[in-house]
C-alpha cells in the first residue's frame, strides 16, 4: 500500500477502526467519498458485500 492510514494495523493487515479487512474507500473508511475507487478495490468491496450474511438468525 503506498499510503500510511493511522487506523490501519500492519500486524494484522486489518482497519482497527472497522475491525475488517483494509479497503480503503470501503463504506465507513475516512476515505470513503473522497478517493475515486479503482475497479479492483470496487471488486473486493463487492466481493466482501456478497460474503456478509443475511444478519438473519434461524431460532433454535
Ligand atoms: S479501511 Fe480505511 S480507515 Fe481503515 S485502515 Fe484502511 S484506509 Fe484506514
Amino acid at each position: 500500500m503506498s499510503f500510511s492510514c493511522k487506523n490501519y494495523d500492519y500486524n494484522d493487515d486489518k482497519c482497527l477502526m472497522l475491525k475488517q479487512d483494509c479497503i480503503p474507500g470501503r463504506p465507513g473508511c475516512v476515505l470513503e467519498g473522497r478517493i475515486a475507487l479503482s475497479e479492483a478495490l470496487m471488486d473486493r468491496i463487492k466481493a466482501l458485500e456478497q460474503k456478509k450474511p443475511s444478519g438473519r438468525t434461524e431460532k433454535k
